[in-house]
């Protein structure tokens, strides 16, 4: 079967080329730092890299997280559980979901204290390992105000600015996407996984939007944004010209819609042929647990927040 260029292959493989699947989190893993990415996707897996030394140490590593990460996780799970509530008719508020918020952030840093302390609790669903407060490289107190700040801010806009009006109210809706998976398959093997904010249908239009968590002028998310208007296309059988992407800033009040032509979703997708390519080259490599291939960054602003430092700085 001829694919064209925007076709996304749902037939049945026979290929015999490994299956590689594309995220956005993973390209941007191995871009910030390969060595990072070797230890996230192969030396912290249980069924791969299976002689790396510090297998057990990267399990355990691989949960820790840091305060950037810890505060749009907190800021993603409680805006889900908004529109989960509002759907059964029970529309949270602003100071209602802020408070929920603090709470997981509470959780959060005395679990990272414990684990500090060497007080290992179980939990069904453990709060995120917060790496400042684990190793102590800032004050506990700071830390949490810091982020609580933040979590303030982007709900108090979430909850009230009108730029962000016709996501709450259709994100409401009962046939709304919150936090779908967004997985299909190119030619090639090639998996797409990734995760919708949010989608749903207004007017004639079908609108996807990702809430960002960061500074706008931080963020180079155009690509992940255009494999969604992939999906949305080709999975779902609407018109390009029908999709509308947005990134709602929620830390800056506001609001980009992303424009893009045929051309920029050709160039997308052959973006991510070429990123995949990259990983597919790079596999082998990680399966034998092979991490000299995997070059370190050394740049000390992402170390900081990488939660493989411990291991790193004592290997090759
Ligand atoms: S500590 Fe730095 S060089 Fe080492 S894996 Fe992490 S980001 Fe890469």
């Amino acid at each position: 079967m001829q694919l064209d260029f925007f076709d996304i292959d749902t037939t049945p493989t026979v290929m015999e080329v490994t299956k590689i699947s594309w995220s956005p989190s993973k390209i941007g893993t191995l871009k910030q730092c390969p060595r990072k990415f070797y230890y996230q996707y192969y030396g912290s897996k249980q069924s791969k890299a299976k002689f790396d030394e510090n297998k057990e140490r990267l399990r355990y590593l691989v949960a820790l997280s840091n305060k950037s990460l810890v505060a749009g996780e907190i800021i993603h799970s409680v805006i889900a559980t908004y529109f989960r509530k509002a759907k059964k008719g029970d529309p949270w508020t602003a100071d209602r979901l802020t408070s929920f918020a603090i709470s997981m952030l509470r959780a959060s840093i005395q679990y990272s204290k414990d684990e500090r302390a060497g007080i290992h609790n179980i939990h069904q669903y453990p709060p995120a390992l917060l790496k400042e407060v684990f190793y102590g490289t800032m004050n506990d107190q700071e830390v949490f105000d810091e982020i609580a700040e933040r979590l303030k801010i982007s709900l108090g806009n979430f909850s009230d600015s009108e730029l962000f009006t016709h996501l709450r109210q259709n994100g409401k809706r009962e046939d709304s996407i919150i936090e779908g998976k967004c997985v299909y398959t190119l030619p090639d093997n090639i998996k797409i996984d990734g995760v919708i904010d949010i989608a749903f249908d207004y007017g004639d239009k079908f609108w996807i939007a990702d809430w960002k968590t960061g500074k706008a002028d931080q963020e180079e998310t155009s690509l992940q944004l255009l494999s969604y208007a992939l999906w949305a296309t080709k999975q779902k059988g609407i018109s390009k010209e029908a999709v509308v992407i947005e990134k709602a800033y929620l830390l800056d009040n506001k609001l980009e819609t992303l424009e893009y032509s045929d051309e920029q979703l050709v160039r997308a997708k052959v973006r991510i042929i070429q990123d995949v390519d990259i990983l597919r080259e790079l596999h082998d490599f990680g399966i034998d647990g092979n991490f000299g291939a995997f070059t370190k960054c050394q740049q000390q602003r992402v170390c900081d927040l990488c939660p493989f430092q411990e291991v790193c700085e004592k290997s090759k």
